[in-house]
């Protein structure tokens, strides 16, 4: 039999926030879950005023069940703190909610999720949305971007950029915090002042 590719039987008709929260944790709507340890679903308040889309959980999100809390969370931290965000003030959430990875020897690297796995876990996401209802938007990473801004969107040339965008009154983009820990070094401070000042663009605009 094939896979399934869908979430949207697993998604409940009602029960809010924690009504999806504990839907999902059963969600078998595409291959992910199975070598994954448990659905890593959206975390923050509903009425939350901002909200951070990622890529997908990783290792530790994965082990621990919540999203943006690895190696590449303290560079999200840093940043939103620099850029004048309140973290447990917004409602943070990745485009697809289980872990993709391959396994060499003992450890598990991340796979970046394909298209139609995105599109298999997409209405979690545009649940989320329904019931946060932000009024801001920060997609973060090409993964993000494109899931929702569409294939031919370039993070690279648009990024901090308030962009024309039904999903929200205020939409921006820029690199996921993890692209700071895999470029060089030396060119991590840039990096870092860079994505603050994309954070910071979106927190003038609330
Ligand atoms: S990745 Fe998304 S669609 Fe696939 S099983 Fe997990 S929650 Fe469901």
């Amino acid at each position: 039999m094939p896979e399934p590719n869908d979430a949207r039987p697993f998604l409940p008709e009602r029960g809010g926030l924690k009504g999806l929260r504990e839907a999902a944790a059963g969600c078998r709507g595409c291959h992910l879950w199975r070598p994954a340890t448990q659905t890593v679903f959206g975390e923050g308040l509903k009425r939350s005023r901002l909200m951070l889309v990622g890529e997908q959980p990783g290792d530790r999100e994965d082990v621990r069940g919540r999203p943006f809390v690895g190696p590449a969370s303290r560079e999200l931290d840093r940043a939103l703190e620099a850029a004048g965000i309140v973290r447990d003030e917004a409602y943070l959430t990745n485009v697809v909610k289980h872990f993709k990875f391959e396994e060499r020897g003992r450890r598990r690297i991340h796979k970046t999720p394909k298209r139609f796995e995105v599109d298999a876990c997409r209405p979690w996401l545009d649940a989320e949305l329904a019931e946060v209802k932000p009024e801001a938007l920060i997609l973060l990473g090409a993964t993000a971007a494109k899931a929702l801004l569409g294939a031919s969107f370039r993070v690279t040339q648009h990024r901090g950029e308030l962009l024309d965008s039904d999903l929200a009154p205020i939409v921006s983009a820029t690199i996921h915090p993890s692209a700071i820990l895999r470029g060089p070094p030396e060119e991590r401070e840039e990096a870092r002042a860079a994505l603050v000042a994309d954070l910071r663009v979106v927190a003038k605009a609330l």
